[in-house]
C-alpha cells in the first residue's frame, strides 16, 4: 500500500508534509516549523503522530517542535537540536511504515542538514538544501561543500518526487531565466509555474528529473550556462559559486 501525503503551508512561504500509512496507522511529520498548522493538518487527516524529521536547525523548521512531540511520537533530526531524540547522520537509516529511510547529510545552507530518502517510493524531502529551481543560501557551509551535497541529489533516480522547504519558485525561476534564457524546458517551467501560483496552487513537490532540466543550481556542468557566464574553463564547483553568488544579488 502507498504512502499517503499530505502538503500543507505555513508561514508565508514555509511546507510542512505528513505522510501516512493506512495499515500501520503510522504517520510522520517532516519539519516541525509550526505546531498550530500542523496539528490542523493531523486534524483534517485523522492521522495521528508518530514520528518527526526534522531537516536543519532553523525556527521555521522546529519552532513547533516542543508542542508537537508527545509522548510515543519519535524525534529524528542532526545533533544539536533540543528535542531530537534520534540524532542522525548521512548513511543512517530508519523504517517508518516498515519502509527504509535513507538519510543524506548535505551541509551548506547549515552545517549539519539531513535530507530523508524513500527510495522504495521514490521519494526525497530536501529541506532548505534543494529548491524547485532553487537552493539554500550558504548561511554556515561555503560553495564547495554544498555542490557536494547537490551532487548527492544529483544522484538520485530521475523520477524521485521532490518535497522542500518552502514555496520560493516564482522568484527562482525569475533568476534561472536570468543566466539560462535559452533553456526550452526552463521557459515552459517559468511559465506552468506563473500560472500555478496566479491560481493559488502550490508548486512542490517536484521531480528530479525537471530540476536536473531546469535547476541552474545543478547544471554547473551544462554548456550553455558555462557559455552565459564566460566560465567554459571553469570546475563546476567553481560554476555554482557564481551562480549562488548571482542569486545572492539578485
Ligand atoms: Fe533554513
Ligand atoms: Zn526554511
Amino acid at each position: 500500500m502507498r504512502l499517503a501525503i499530505h502538503q500543507f503551508g505555513y508561514n508565508d512561504d514555509n511546507y510542512g508534509v505528513l505522510l501516512h500509512h493506512a495499515e500501520s496507522g503510522e504517520t510522520a511529520l517532516v519539519d516541525a516549523g509550526d505546531a498550530a498548522a500542523a496539528k490542523a493538518a493531523l486534524a483534517e487527516s485523522g492521522w495521528q503522530l508518530t514520528q518527526i524529521w526534522i531537516t536543519h536547525h532553523h525556527g521555521d523548521h522546529t519552532a513547533g517542535l516542543a508542542a508537537l512531540a508527545d509522548d510515543g511520537v519519535e524525534v529524528f533530526g542532526p545533533a544539536g537540536i533540543n528535542g531530537v531524540g534520534h540524532v542522525l547522520e548521512g548513511g543512517d537509516s530508519f523504517a517508518f511504515a516498515g519502509r527504509a529511510v535513507e538519510v543524506i547529510s548535505t551541509p551548506g545552507h547549515t552545517l549539519a542538514m539531513l535530507n530523508y530518502h524513500l527510495p522504495s517510493e521514490k521519494l526525497v524531502f530536501t529541506g532548505d538544501t534543494l529548491f524547485a529551481m532553487g537552493c539554500g543560501r550558504l548561511f554556515e557551509g561555503d560553495a564547495p561543500m554544498m555542490w557536494h551535497s547537490l551532487g548527492k541529489l544529483i544522484a538520485l533516480a530521475d523520477d524521485t518526487v521532490v518535497y522542500c522547504g518552502h514555496e520560493y519558485t516564482a522568484a527562482n525561476a525569475s533568476f534561472a531565466l536570468s543566466v539560462d534564457p535559452q533553456n526550452e524546458a526552463l521557459l515552459r517551467r517559468a511559465e506552468a509555474v506563473a500560472e500555478l501560483r496566479a491560481a493559488g496552487q502550490p508548486t512542490v513537490p517536484t521531480l528530479m528529473a525537471l530540476e536536473k532540466a531546469t535547476n541552474p543550481f545543478l547544471r554547473a556542468a551544462d554548456p550553455a550556462i558555462r557559455a552565459f557566464l564566460g566560465m567554459q574553463g571553469a570546475g563546476d564547483a567553481e560554476v555554482f559559486a557564481e551562480i549562488r553568488r548571482r542569486k545572492d544579488s539578485f
